[in-house]
């Protein structure tokens, strides 16, 4: 296109010769539309059309409709005649139109964006013109009505008038084929077709209170406007909040001469994937529709048929079509159109190669003719994420850091928890939705209690929510439901420690733990029941389900191996069982970043002794019961140092305020009353002095260790007790004492002085010595603050995250589920600061944390061990401000080296790697 010098160009042309984009130009042209203009400057047969910039789109919503109407006018119109010219139709001509599909498209593909509009110029004039031209009054008043029904629903919003009513064209289109007593659409002839095109723009006339609009360039600028409105409609505002994109990207407007796949038996459209985008194997597969348009293969209308002949057998053989019927009802393309299969399975693997990654492919034929609609990077599973990159990667097709840039490091986890199987999870029955809180697969007999979890060989303990009397049970149950609590809820973080499924706030359910009975809607289901959870979407299922435990493959740890090698930052996990240590070693931990001492004291014995402590009133009584609890405290670091031989254990003492280990429950108190030998009064005493109006901010963490010193004695004797009986042993240990909550240099002076004294003592009583280090947590505000002071007393840093979130933000964790998601929504934070690291204010806090600390000690060792050490985005924020290490639960570990890496590699190559990043489309789903 000649265009005059210095003007801003808003419309590129492609297809079908010279073309202006390409898929450099993603940014301006949106995914789409880049890619169609990349297909055609290949050689690839692309229908011509030309996109309008996402820049416009801007300037639609600063300068409004009319403005930019009139900006784009000339060019559209010149981007027309060329389309016509290319075609050999004319746009508005009623004896040979040109029709158009209208697209949106911006630079990741986002729901909640317009739909396509396809057909666009017919009215009653062209309609006649194209029998005229094709001899197929069918085909034509199926192109007709399938404008109709697009423009009216997508543009002039006309729909269903209220929630129970069925969508209106649906409804006369049902209403026509059970007239016929037809059950396809395809079985309706030109007479019902045009007949129906009546009654869709009957329908529009009484909503909308105007004739259809029968002018194509008016049909043409309301669905160009309409694309460039849904860029602010409330879906795609949604959206873009949850995965924080951007309003400033807006989106591009595709405008493409029509081919058809609605001529008949030589005509179809249908949709490939270049790999398997569940497995990640090398094969090529789709699915297609003879006489069918657009979106038909995926909505529906009509069993779509296999692309190859190996998928189409595969297929009859699971759906248990013979082969004989295979053959000729449902025959594959390469056997029904040998010639145009050829054609694209060409383009495949040309595409796959140009892009070097997996394609997802939409094409149509009309009347044998190949042309491809679309490219894109498919969207694919974890355990397809990673054996595809490994591939490409042997194959010598890509690097090792574009193979590391392919990874999406969330996803990883789904390759390390069990599974349902694929085909028994499409015919369960889903009963609600919670949150997907840990992931993995669960299935079980219901139990309302934690202490019953045993009950069965396989439960699922159902709570309204958890609490940490609740953990052994936890522990014995295959998964976890819970009807109220969010991501950082207490049974979703321990569930996630553990690798164990957990669905957390499914607000549909209501528990009767008196009846032992859960409600959904007018389904009762009793305790002993079976249900399935599945962890990785928040789905709870009837009935049992099938699953399999995770195989982590080759191509994982070949993955994983590339990631140890470029990252750069340490990381470890947060763990205090030798089981979970044995997990967290598995997947990578180098070490222990979080060792919560108080979930050693939930069990058996050790929950009496610390109760007998509680219950005494002075504190002679309390060391008694510290020295019962010590050696069975240095007995179980002991496990955990040993399973960590080698490498560092960060071992935080006890943290939580000490109501947490008293039961609130009368039935419990009478139990704890009479293990412990005390009246019920004493317990309810207890209890009520215990009783804090803001627990979290209340006696907890070092204020405990200041007001009780002999429980920060008794662990610190128990921690390094157990190194020295480890070191004789012959192991080597490195215990890393962590003193919490510290929000003055004094309380750390105190603490670690005790500490010190005690070590001191140990080590002359033995005759012997380990090394150590004695640290903080940074999690208090106040302590970011002064951290040039702390680091002067302090070995380490490690910033407790979940906590300085709270603080900073002034949100109690427990009771933010009830207005953060609404917070969300509207747009005032981005993400839950719980799950993803508000790095624009807390993360202020830890970057001066950071910067004053090491202004005292450049080496000083600083760490992340809140929750956000296994969230990417967190973990890339940690690297850039230049932390040591990351520790997060053990199912998290790869997900944090992953992300690790890519941190690095944008670090060090932040040019390339832009680059290479920006052609991975990131995944969205599907809202909750
Ligand atoms: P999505 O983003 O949902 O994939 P598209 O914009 O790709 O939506 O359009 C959906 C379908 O519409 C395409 O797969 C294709 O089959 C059909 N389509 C779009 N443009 C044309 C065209 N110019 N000719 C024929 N079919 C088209
Ligand atoms: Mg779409
Ligand atoms: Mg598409």
């Amino acid at each position: 296109m000649v265009r005059p010098k210095n003007a801003i160009v808003r419309v590129y042309s492609f297809g079908n010769g010279a073309t202006d984009g390409s898929a450099a130009m993603k940014n301006l042209l949106g995914s789409k539309g880049a890619n169609l203009a990349e297909m055609s400057n290949l050689g690839i047969p692309v229908p011509p059309g030309f996109t309008i910039t996402t820049e416009t789109c801007l300037e639609y919503n600063q300068l409004g409709k009319d403005k930019v109407v009139s900006l784009l006018m000339a060019e559209v119109k010149l981007a027309i005649a060329t389309v016509e010219k290319r075609m050999g139709t004319t746009f508005g001509s009623d004896e040979n139109p040109c029709l158009l599909s209208v697209r949106s498209g911006s630079r990741i593909s986002m729901p909640g964006m317009m739909d396509t509009i396809l057909n666009l110029g017919m009215n009653d004039n062209s309609v006649e013109g194209l029998i005229a031209k094709t001899g197929n009054p069918r085909f034509a008043w199926d192109t007709y009505r399938r404008f109709v029904q697009m423009f009216a629903g997508v543009v002039l919003n006309v729909g269903a008038t209220s929630k129970e009513d069925q969508n209106p064209f649906e409804e006369i289109i049902e209403r026509y084929k059970k007239n016929k007593g037809v059950d396809l659409d395809v079985e309706l002839d030109a007479v019902d077709l045009k007949q129906m095109v009546f009654d869709f723009k009957a329908v529009c006339e009484v909503q909308t209170g105007a004739p259809f609009p029968e002018n194509p360039w008016d049909q043409l600028w309301a669905s160009i406007t309409a694309v460039f409105d849904s860029w602010m409609n409330p879906r795609a505002i949604y959206y873009r909040g949850m995965h924080q994109i951007p309003e400033e990207w807006g989106t591009a407007v595709n405008v493409q001469a029509m081919v058809f796949g609605n001529m008949g038996g030589t005509s179809g459209s249908g949709v490939a994937f270049t790999r398997d985008a569940s497995t990640g194997e090398n094969i090529f597969n789709g699915e297609y529709l003879i006489n069918a348009q657009g979106e038909d293969v995926v909505s529906g209308v009509r069993t779509p048929q296999q692309i190859t002949l190996t998928g189409s057998k595969k297929w009859a053989t699971l759906a248990g079509v013979s082969e004989e019927n295979r053959k000729i009802k449902y025959p594959s393309l390469e056997e029904l159109l040998p010639n145009t299969f050829k054609e694209l399975n060409t383009t495949q693997a040309l595409l796959e190669r140009h892009y070097n990654d997996m394609q997802d492919l939409e094409f149509t034929i009309q009347e044998g003719k190949f042309w491809m609609l679309q490219t894109r990077n498919g969207k694919r599973t974890a355990a397809a994420m990673v054996k595809i990159a490994v591939e490409l990667l042997s194959a010598g097709l890509i690097d090792e850091k574009r193979a590391l840039l392919m990874q999406e490091p969330s996803k990883i986890e789904e390759l390390l928890h069990p599974v349902f199987d694929n085909e028994a999870i499409k015919v369960a029955e889903v009963l609600a939705k919670g949150l997907p809180a840990s992931p993995g697969a669960a299935t079980g007999q219901i139990v309302f209690f934690a202490d019953e979890a045993h009950k069965y060989s396989d439960t699922i303990l159902v709570r309204i929510e958890t609490s940490p009397e609740d953990l052994e049970g936890m522990n014995i149950a295959k998964g976890i439901l819970t009807a109220r609590g969010g991501m950082t809820s207490h049974a979703a973080v321990v569930a996630r420690g553990m690798g164990k499924c957990c669905v957390s706030g499914a607000e549909k359910i209501n528990i009767s733990y008196k009846n032992r009975t859960i409600t959904i809607g007018s389904q009762i289901l009793n305790e002993g029941d079976w249900i399935s959870l599945n962890g990785t979407t928040g789905e709870v299922y009837k009935g049992k389900i099938k699953n399999k435990e995770a195989e982590l493959s080759a191509d994982f740890d070949t993955i994983m191996n590339l990631a140890d090698k470029y990252r750069t930052m340490r990381v470890r996990a947060n763990a205090e069982t030798p089981r979970e240590c044995q997990n967290a070693l598995k997947f990578g931990a180098e070490g222990i970043g979080l060792c919560r001492t108080e979930h050693m004291f939930f069990e058996g014995e050790r929950l009496i002794r610390i109760r007998e402590m509680i219950l005494s009133t002075d504190e002679i009584g309390r060391r008694e019961a510290l020295n019962k609890l010590l050696p069975i405290h240095k007995n179980d670091l002991k496990d955990v140092l040993r399973a960590m031989k080698n490498l560092p254990v960060t071992i935080r003492l006890l943290d939580p305020p000490l109501h947490e280990f008293i039961p609130h429950d009368i039935i419990n108190q009478k139990e704890m009353a009479l293990e412990m030998h005390v009246s019920l009064e004493t317990i309810i005493q207890k209890v009520e002095s215990l009783k804090e109006f803001n627990p979290m901010l209340g006696h907890r963490g070092c204020r405990l260790g200041i007001t009780y010193p002999e429980i920060t004695e008794m662990q610190a004797r128990a921690i390094i007790e157990a190194a020295l009986e480890l070191k004789t042993e012959g192991i080597t240990t490195y215990p890393e004492i962590m003193i919490p909550l510290i929000g003055t240099v004094k309380e750390l002076k105190l603490q670690k002085q005790l500490v010190k004294n005690i070590i001191e003592k140990v080590f002359a009583e033995k005759a012997n010595s380990v090394q150590y280090l004695v640290g903080t947590m940074i999690e208090i505000p106040r302590a970011c603050l002064i951290a040039n002071e702390i680091a002067k007393e302090a070995d380490f840093f490690s910033f407790g995250t979940n906590d300085l979130t709270q603080m900073g933000f002034g949100y109690s964790r427990d009771d933010a589920g009830k207005f953060l998601p609404i917070y969300i929504e509207k747009g005032i934070l981005k993400s839950d600061p719980f799950q993803v690291l508000d790095q624009e204010g807390i993360g202020q806090l830890i970057e001066m944390a950071t910067i004053k600390g090491r202004s005292y000690d450049p080496t000083l060792k600083i760490g992340i061990c809140g929750e956000h050490g296994g969230d990417p985005s967190s973990v890339e924020f940690c690297h850039q401000i230049g932390m040591d290490y990351v520790s997060c639960s053990p199912f998290r570990i790869p997900i944090a080296r992953l992300a690790a890496a890519q941190a690095a590699l944008k670090q060090r190559l932040p040019n390339q790697v832009e680059n290479l990043y920006s052609c991975i489309e990131k995944e969205i789903s599907a809202p909750i």
